[in-house]
């Protein structure tokens, strides 16, 4: 059992300044339970909490440390421009080369417009997909998260026909009612939302591969079914990669399962740990973006120069060794969870999306939202702390991806083997 006095401590003194002690709410551990660890280094693979604990890191900052933490490349680009200045609100020459880097890689995306997150990256997309079509409607899916922008947080009504209702207060039932909520997985339910309102829907908006449900992958063909459906009703098709933007290949859920949006996001990866995000479509629908064309879209610290280099310095590095290395270590990974609950008794699936999977309880399928949900998540809690006692740090709930890095060494992994018994145990052990 590690010492956790002085997170304890900090994290009561940020509750005293910042709501619930945290700037995003699933680091408060509230579906997990017990003190949040505050980090104060990380190198590798491996993170070093205020306590002098240390955790093997399947997290990597929800996705982007995929090269590991405080690489030597990442770390010396960004410090080599930081020492010229921070941010000019003008032109710099590395987002010109960011974009390039993103071009190459994803076959439709003609322009790139940098942003500083993924909330922003999706809310500019819709928004140009809406001034691009002159349509109102959107259509998302139950359990896809796209950040939390308003038009965003909507949840699926009762009925079958989804109207959005707002998934949060101070989101009003206007700015839910254009987005119509399906379930994921499931053409037919697309097919009779655009056979219902077809000529108001802008756009379809999708996870490449969700992974904020659990991950949960589209089964064969539902990408490209939304491809077709869109096409045919005037309705632009948006492909969110800011989870698996050059993490599951080079070229991201594009690299495994190529299917031309009209809109990508991206975010994550792209920037290396730093503040960043994009979204790119063709030179056509990208056109109407300002100063080019009439949907407005700006950002004080777009383009950040520090930020840039990150990116690239991520993206240079993460060569076709980087993600052979990466599969690798998911499939190793992977192997001794599964084995470690096979051999407690625990019923589980891990369900894959490149190197990215999520772990669940329970022998049903999971291919959405509800059926994620209906899983035994109880059992997560126990898994999970076994876990992090032992010096081992999984994503704090059952419905987020686990990352792995090329950091990942013998020793981690070592580590990871003997945890994983007494951590299958808990899970058994674990009461509903
Ligand atoms: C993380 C994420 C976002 C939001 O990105 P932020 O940078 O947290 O605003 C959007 N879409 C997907 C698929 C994500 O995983």
């Amino acid at each position: 059992m590690s010492t956790t006095e002085e997170s304890a401590k900090l994290f009561a003194d940020a509750s005293s300044v910042i709501p619930g002690g945290v700037n995003s709410p699933v680091r408060a551990f509230n579906s997990v339970g017990g003190t949040p660890r505050f980090i104060t280094s990380a190198k590798g693979c491996r993170l070093t909490d205020v306590d002098g604990n240390q955790y093997v890191d399947l997290v990597c900052s929800w996705g982007p440390m995929i090269l590991g933490h405080a690489h030597p490349a990442v770390v010396e680009a960004v410090q080599r421009v930081a020492a010229h200045g921070l941010s000019f609100g003008a032109p710099t020459p590395s987002e010109s080369e960011l974009a390039r880097e993103i071009i190459d890689r994803v076959a439709p995306v003609e322009r790139v417009r940098l942003v500083n997150s993924g909330t922003e990256a999706t809310m500019s997309a819709i928004r140009l997909a809406r001034g691009f079509t002159g349509r109102a409607k959107i259509v998302k899916f139950s359990g896809c998260y796209h950040g939390h922008s308003d038009a965003l947080l909507a949840d699926a009504g009762s009925g079958v026909a989804t109207l959005g209702l707002p998934s949060s207060p101070g989101v009003t039932g206007a700015a839910a009612a254009d987005t119509l909520v399906l379930p994921y997985n499931n053409v037919a339910a697309v097919e009779e939302i655009f056979a219902q309102f077809g000529d108001e829907i802008a756009c379809v908006i999708t996870e490449a591969s969700p992974g904020n449900m659990g991950t949960v992958p589209p089964l064969p063909g539902f990408n490209a079914a939304l491809r077709r459906i869109t096409a045919a009703h005037g309705a632009l098709l948006i492909v969110d990669e800011v989870m698996t933007g050059f993490r599951v290949s080079r070229s991201g859920w594009y690299g495994l399962d190529p299917v031309d949006a009209d809109l990508f996001t991206f975010g994550k990866v792209m920037s290396g740990g730093l503040p960043a995000a994009a979204f790119g479509g063709t030179a056509e629908v990208m056109g109407r973006l300002a100063p080019l064309g009439p949907v407005y879209q700006a950002g004080t610290l777009s383009g950040n120069p520090v930020a840039m280099a990150a990116g690239l310095a991520t993206l240079r590095a993460a060569d076709d060794a980087a993600y052979a290395k990466l599969d690798a270590n998911a499939d190793r990974l992977v192997g001794l969870i599964g084995d470690a609950l096979t051999e407690a008794g625990v019923t589980h699936q891990i369900p894959r999306a490149g190197n990215m999977f999520s772990v669940f309880f329970g022998g049903d399928p999971v291919t959405d939202f509800a059926s994620a949900k209906a899983t035994e998540t109880w059992r997560f809690p126990a898994f999970f702390h076994a876990l992090l006692d032992a010096g081992i740090y999984p994503p704090p709930s059952a419905y987020e991806a686990w990352f792995v890095s090329t950091a990942l060494d013998d020793e981690a992994f070592d580590q990871i083997a003997d945890a994983l018994p007494g951590a299958a145990r808990a899970a058994a052990q674990a009461a509903a």
